[in-house]
This record gives C-alpha cells, structure tokens and sequence, in this order.
C-alpha cells in the first residue's frame, strides 16, 4: 500500500504480527510493508533495527 509505503520511509514500520516476539529487553519483528527487521519503542510505534545481533 503506498501510504503503508511512505510510513516506512519515514521509518515508521508496523509489525507483522505473529512474527512478534519478546527478547528481554523489548519486542522485536519484521515490517509487514517492507519486511525490515524493527523493534518497538518504549513509547510505542516501531523503528527500524541494526543488523548487529544482540543489540537493539
Ligand atoms: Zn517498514
């Protein structure tokens, strides 16, 4: 979807769902739209992750 689209340039993602998951440290999963890897925020909406595994 083309808005879903430009939210993810703007590195605001939503997650696909069931692909959730709770690493200790917070929430983690895959953009539905553009299928980056993203993390949730503490104060909510969901952000783009680094490809070093562990952190973020
Ligand atoms: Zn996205």
């Amino acid at each position: 979807m083309l808005l879903s689209r430009t939210l993810c340039l703007l590195n605001r993602h939503r997650p696909v769902r069931e692909e959730v998951e709770w690493t200790g440290l917070g929430h983690v999963g895959t953009c539905k739209t553009c299928k980056a890897p993203i993390r949730r925020l503490d104060a909510g909406g969901w952000r783009k992750r680094r490809a070093k595994k562990g952190l973020n």
